[in-house]
C-alpha cells in the first residue's frame, strides 16, 4: 500500500472514519485532488526556496471499527492516488469512538505538518488549504477551525455547550476556546506533546489546549452532510463532556470537598450542642 520516501512527507491528512463509506466514496477523491495540487507550485511560489518540501502527502484513514464496505472503498479507489501521495488504511479492532480514533492517526501521522480532516466530507477543502498557507507563512504552530454557525443546532444543545466550556475553562492556564474542534493543522511540535501524553480517556478538545503552544483559530461553516447521519447523539456528547470535566476540570472535586467539609462542620456544631445541652440542663 505504501510507496518509498527517502523522507518524510511535507502534509500528513489523518481522516478518522466510522460507517461513512458512502461519504467517503466521494470525498476522498477530492482529497486526492487537494494532494495532487501540494505538489504543483503556485504561482506566487516560484521564488520561493521551501517549494520543493511541498511535494509528499500521506493520507491516513483510521478506520473506527466500521461495519460497512469502508475497505472496499478504500481498495477500489488506492489506485487512482496521486504519485506524491501515500494512502493508508489504519483499521482499529472495534468502534473505540473519534477521540481514540485520532489518537491512532498522530501515532502513524510521519508528516512535517498534521492535518486532521472529518471523512465525511464536512470540512471544506479550500478551509484546509488556507490553514496550510497560515501555518506555512508565520510563526504559528498550530490553526484550528471554529465551526462558525450550527443552523441546526438547537437552542438547549447551544447553552448546554456554552455551560460546558465556561465550566472546565482555566484561563489562568490555558483556554478551551468554544467550537473549536479537531479540524486543524498542526506542526510536529504540537504533535510530539499530543502523542507524549499518557491519558486513556482522551478529550482532545483540551488535550490541544493543555498542551500550548501557538495557535491561530479560523472560523469556517461546515458543509452539509450529504449522506449518513452524525454519529453524536446527546447520549455520546454528554459522555464526552463528562471526560472533559473530568479530566479538565477539578471544581467537582473542589466542590464535593467544600460540601464535606460544611457538612462536617455542622455536625460537629451540632454533637458540641447536645453535649452542652445534657450538661447544663
Ligand atoms: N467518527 C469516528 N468514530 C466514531 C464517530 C465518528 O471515527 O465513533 C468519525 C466520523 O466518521 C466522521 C467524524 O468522526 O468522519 C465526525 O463524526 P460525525 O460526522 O458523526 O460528527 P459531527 O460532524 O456531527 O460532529
Ligand atoms: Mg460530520
Amino acid at each position: 500500500m505504501s510507496q518509498d520516501y527517502s523522507y518524510s512527507p511535507y502534509l500528513s491528512i489523518i481522516m478518522p472514519a466510522y460507517n461513512d463509506a458512502e461519504a467517503l466514496q466521494a470525498f476522498l477523491p477530492q482529497v486526492f485532488e487537494f494532494a495532487a495540487a501540494l505538489a504543483t507550485p503556485k504561482a506566487d511560489d516560484i521564488t520561493d526556496n521551501n517549494n520543493h518540501k511541498r511535494l509528499s502527502c500521506e493520507i491516513i484513514i483510521v478506520d473506527d471499527g466500521s461495519s460497512d464496505h469502508l475497505l472496499e472503498v478504500v481498495t477500489t479507489l488506492m489506485p487512482s492516488r496521486p504519485n506524491n501521495t501515500e494512502l493508508i488504511l489504519l483499521r482499529l479492532s472495534r468502534n473505540f469512538g473519534k477521540e481514540p480514533a485520532l489518537s491512532a492517526g498522530l501515532a502513524q501521522a510521519d508528516g512535517e505538518l498534521v492535518a486532521m480532516i472529518d471523512a465525511d466530507g464536512q470540512h471544506p477543502l479550500p478551509v484546509l488549504a488556507q490553514m496550510l498557507s497560515m501555518i506555512e507563512q508565520s510563526n504559528i504552530d498550530m490553526v484550528a477551525g471554529i465551526q462558525a454557525n450550527r443552523p441546526h443546532e438547537s437552542k438547549l444543545a447551544k447553552t448546554l455547550k456554552r455551560s460546558f466550556y465556561l465550566f472546565i475553562q482555566d484561563r489562568q492556564r490555558y483556554e478551551i476556546r468554544p467550537n473549536a474542534g479537531d479540524f486543524r493543522v498542526m506542526n510536529r511540535k504540537v504533535v510530539m506533546a499530543l502523542r507524549s501524553l499518557p491519558e486513556r480517556q482522551r478529550f482532545m478538545k483540551g488535550l490541544y489546549a493543555w498542551v500550548g503552544f501557538n495557535t491561530v483559530y479560523l472560523p469556517f461553516t461546515a458543509d452539509n452532510r450529504d449522506t449518513g447521519e452524525s454519529k453524536f447523539n446527546f447520549g455520546s456528547l454528554f459522555e464526552l463532556a463528562l471526560v472533559g470535566i473530568t479530566s479538565f476540570s477539578q471544581k467537582p472535586l473542589r466542590l464535593i470537598s467544600r460540601m464535606g467539609f460544611i457538612v462536617s462542620a455542622l455536625a460537629f456544631l451540632y454533637g458540641l450542642y447536645i453535649v452542652i445541652e445534657t450538661l447544663l440542663f
